[in-house]
């Protein structure tokens, strides 16, 4: 049986809906913070094509997330982001300033202005989310050491403004989910109890426990809806996996 495809995706969506949870936006858990929820977030990496595909989705079930664009120029598509945006979906930035101006913080933070003045050219953003290269040695969050996100009329960064001691936090990063040994930047300090692996786990959780909080990171490009594209996601994947392993090993060792 196939995982990630779209199709395990709206099986995913609909036990979202048919377990009694709240579907929210970032913003909306951000202004409005709910009892039982799941927070859903999309960081809209590379194929911002299969980003549309999962709004349209969502629309189907009536389920509210968040997709962080990359301003790269295959990912940052006005046309595909408006329409995102139309369906009802909150749109926010998906920065990587850090990583591009090779750690120089005042170029950043100019970098970061500039590219918001262009999502805000299209749609309102109320919320930001850093990219994780895990082939460069910055941090972008890092930039809100020297800097407050808040001055730019932005109200939250997920990697800092949720508390993941209350809310569990579930990623597919890694080609499975919350597989740290394959993620290295798409963490959070907080240790999860659970041990998912497959959609199937995260279905089984949604159905089976009461938990209060849930964050969702989805990563779009990952989830596919053809045979021959997912194989070749999927080998993708692994040639990267085996490159970001090796990163975590020489990182280990650096610090022992
Ligand atoms: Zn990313």
């Amino acid at each position: 049986m196939l995982d990630f495809t779209l199709d395990k995706y709206i099986e995913l969506c609909k036990t979202i809906i048919d377990s009694g949870y709240t579907s929210v936006s970032v913003r909306t858990y951000l202004e409005d913070r709910q009892n039982r929820c799941v927070v859903i977030r999309h960081d809209v990496d590379r194929k911002p094509e299969h980003a549309m595909k999962m709004a349209e989705i969502e629309k189907e079930f009536g389920i509210n997330s968040t997709y962080y664009f990359r301003t790269t120029a295959s990912v940052f598509k006005s046309d595909i982001i408006m329409a995102i945006n139309n369906l009802g979906q909150e749109i926010g930035y998906h920065y990587e300033v850090l990583d591009k101006t090779k750690g120089d913080f005042e170029e950043a933070i100019k970098l970061f202005e500039n590219e918001l003045k262009e999502f805000r050219k299209m749609c309102d953003v109320k919320t930001i989310c850093m990219h994780g290269n895990p082939l460069s040695k910055w941090v972008n969050k890092d930039l809100w050491n020297e800097y407050d996100f808040r001055d730019f009329g932005i109200i939250g960064e997920p990697y800092l403004s949720i508390d993941y001691e209350k809310v569990l936090y579930l990623t597919d990063t890694g080609r499975g989910w919350n597989n740290t040994r394959y993620s290295v930047k798409d963490t959070v300090d907080a240790d999860s109890v659970y041990r998912v692996k497959y959609t199937d786990d995260v279905i089984d959780l949604l159905k089976n426990e009461t938990l209060g909080q849930i964050c969702i990171s989805a990563h779009p490009e990952r989830w596919s809806d053809n045979f021959g594209s997912w194989l070749w996601d999927m080998v993708w994947q692994n040639v990267k996996n085996v490159g970001k392993a090796g990163i975590v090993k020489y990182r280990k060792s650096f610090h022992d």
